[in-house]
């Protein structure tokens, strides 16, 4: 059995033995609200805005973008699970600011192993082939954190299956302090009408 697979079983009977009360959770979450955030390792959504099981929904990409699915998950989340309020979260560092379309298009075109980066970008030396799949997936990389927030939760507001009433909140966590920071335009763009 690999490492990683022998301390994630251990990690869960570990859990699992003061799991308790937990049991009992509905399936709703308890305090009405939904994070959509970025899959950076650095980032615990549970730690960094207080959040026990039961709680929150927390949806997760690539950037914490609103793709199409990050957009089915939200839609889930009011109309059959409750909440009423959102928060968008992107991040400082973000690996999403490293590359493009095109970038992620060519390296994935030579093979499908890592690719590195150094200061002159992104090389793939890896044993080919690669896949010319890439190109059928828009990335939805970032270039500027405020504007890809701003972005985001103006692309919600507008969706035609959100209800007007929800607030949706836009921040950037900041991973060298553990902050979330306000982007105002997004919290304008997110304000419920
Ligand atoms: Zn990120």
């Amino acid at each position: 059995m690999s490492k990683i697979l022998n301390e994630v079983l251990d990690a869960n009977k570990s859990y699992a033995v003061s799991f308790g009360d937990k049991a009992n959770l509905p399936m709703p979450p308890g305090r009405q609200f939904a994070i959509l955030t970025c899959m950076d390792a650095r980032l615990d959504p549970a730690n960094f805005a207080g959040l026990a099981e039961g709680d929150a929904h927390v949806i997760r990409n690539a950037g914490g973008r609103a793709s199409d699915d990050a957009i089915r998950s939200l839609v889930i989340s009011y109309k059959l699970l409750g909440t009423r309020e959102w928060f968008v979260i992107h991040h400082t560092d973000c690996g999403m600011e490293t590359f493009t379309n095109d970038i992620m298009i060519d390296l994935l075109s030579r093979s499908l192993e890592t690719a590195t980066i150094d200061n002159s970008g992104w090389h793939d030396r890896g044993q080919g082939p690669g896949s010319p799949e890439g190109k059928y997936i828009n990335w939805l990389t970032i270039r500027n954190q405020a504007d890809s927030v701003k972005e985001d939760v103006q692309r919600i507001r507008r969706h035609p299956l959100v209800p007007q009433g929800i607030p949706i909140y836009g921040f950037i966590y900041d991973v060298k302090s553990g902050k979330l920071i306000d982007v105002p335009e997004a919290i304008a763009a997110g304000r419920a009408l």
